[in-house]
């Protein structure tokens, strides 16, 4: 176990410059009522976000050679916070939304149903949970159409129909891509046949090459590359006014051996809990009864420096959250606990899969919590 530094967490800017506030500033841009647009966007009747998988703002930067388009803009653009935890199910909801993770309520990749004492996989999604229940807010798609404006989300063909995008993307017209070239070309011609539109392209790539072999590695930098010709096609084809926005859903931490503990072999880390959800660098850790403050203290005792443990109560007080809505309370962990350093909180017994990877996110270091705002407006 290597002592690291004590750092200080990278809290997340609701509000002010998260990534529910580059899509509220989007909507607003384009005339929909009601979203504030606090990053000053310029008004338009047109807008493609381009959304990375995996994009940090600081692993952009460490590779400029890798994306010349995407660099040259981020000189004249600013790091925005996902928010927490910084994983793909919590920052679609805010991206999606325009809200807080404390208000749309998908509080991180695994976390308790309420009452039920299971957890509930946000990618994997649970036919039980009604995806319109669990995500309440409306969407930035819902909010379009009914401003007049047109709506596509543009990504892989087996995501449509997933709990997830039943949730998330209601109110899109689900345009199928699964491919580079089809995301670009089925984005453009979105964005051109459409008087007044908004576009959200994902893309996933980029993070399950980073899992596998790293942020920053060679076959990382060569998927950015792919990523870059993408943001650039992308613009290329936008119509006269349209502006292009790029931003990432978290960035990445490469996990060594000896960062890992393993708490399917810590017992003090597992006295008293019902159920451990969220991931390897952000985990919600739900208590049996009356055993919570003792949880919190064991985490705090085992883990020292290597994260950084709060109470459910101190969490939503921190703001990890934003203000959160009194029905998405129950859903933090009774513990919440966010990886320092490189530290991953594994367990290679329940989460084999999770626990192997050597990429990870979920946490409140720079290097996971900072996104890029990317903007690009054809003249
Ligand atoms: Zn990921």
């Amino acid at each position: 176990m290597t002592p690291e530094p004590r750092q200080h967490p990278i809290l997340p800017t609701y509000g002010g410059s998260a990534l529910a506030d580059l899509s509220a500033s989007v909507g607003a841009s384009l005339g929909v009522p009601d979203y504030p647009n606090v990053l000053g966007f310029d008004s338009a009747r047109r807008a493609c976000i381009l959304l990375v998988d995996g994009l940090g703002w600081e692993q952009l930067r460490a590779n400029p050679a890798a994306a010349p388009f995407l660099s040259e803009l981020a000189l004249n653009s600013r790091a925005l916070t996902a928010g927490f935890p910084s994983t793909t199910v919590t920052s679609l909801g805010s991206l999606c939304t325009g809200t807080p993770p404390g208000q749309h309520g998908m509080l991180g990749y695994q976390v308790a149903v309420p009452g039920e004492n299971r957890l509930l996989n946000g990618l994997r999604w649970d036919s039980r949970v009604d995806p319109q229940r669990w995500q309440p807010q409306p969407t930035i798609y819902q909010r379009a159409v009914d401003a007049g404006i047109a709506a596509f989300h543009v990504a892989q063909g087996s995501f449509r129909g997933s709990g997830l995008t039943n949730a998330l993307m209601r109110g899109a017209e689900y345009l199928a891509a699964d491919s580079m070239g089809a995301l670009a070309a089925r984005a453009c011609m979105a964005l051109n046949d459409n008087p007044r539109a908004l576009v959200v392209v994902y893309h996933a790539d980029l993070d399950g090459v980073g899992h596998v072999f790293g942020a920053g590695s060679d076959a990382w930098r060569k998927q950015l590359a792919h990523v870059n010709k993408l943001a650039e096609h992308l613009a290329g084809d936008l119509p006269a006014g349209a502006s292009l926005y790029v931003t990432g859903d978290h960035g990445m931490v490469d996990i060594g051996a000896e960062d890992r503990i393993d708490l399917d072999f810590e017992p003090a880390l597992r006295e008293g809990v019902a159920l451990l959800g969220g991931e390897p660098r952000a985990r919600h850790v739900y208590a049996r009864p009356g055993a919570a403050a003792e949880v919190l203290a064991a985490w705090r005792e085992v883990l020292g420096d290597r994260a950084w443990v709060l109470s459910r109560d101190e969490a939503i007080k921190e703001g990890w959250f934003g203000p959160v809505d009194a029905g998405m309370t129950e859903r933090i962990g009774d513990v919440v606990a966010a990886a320092a350093g490189n530290t991953a909180l594994v367990a290679t017994r329940t989460e084999p899969r999770e626990s192997a990877l050597f990429g990870m996110h979920g946490s409140l270091t720079p290097s996971e919590q900072l996104i890029p705002g990317l903007v690009f407006t054809a003249i």
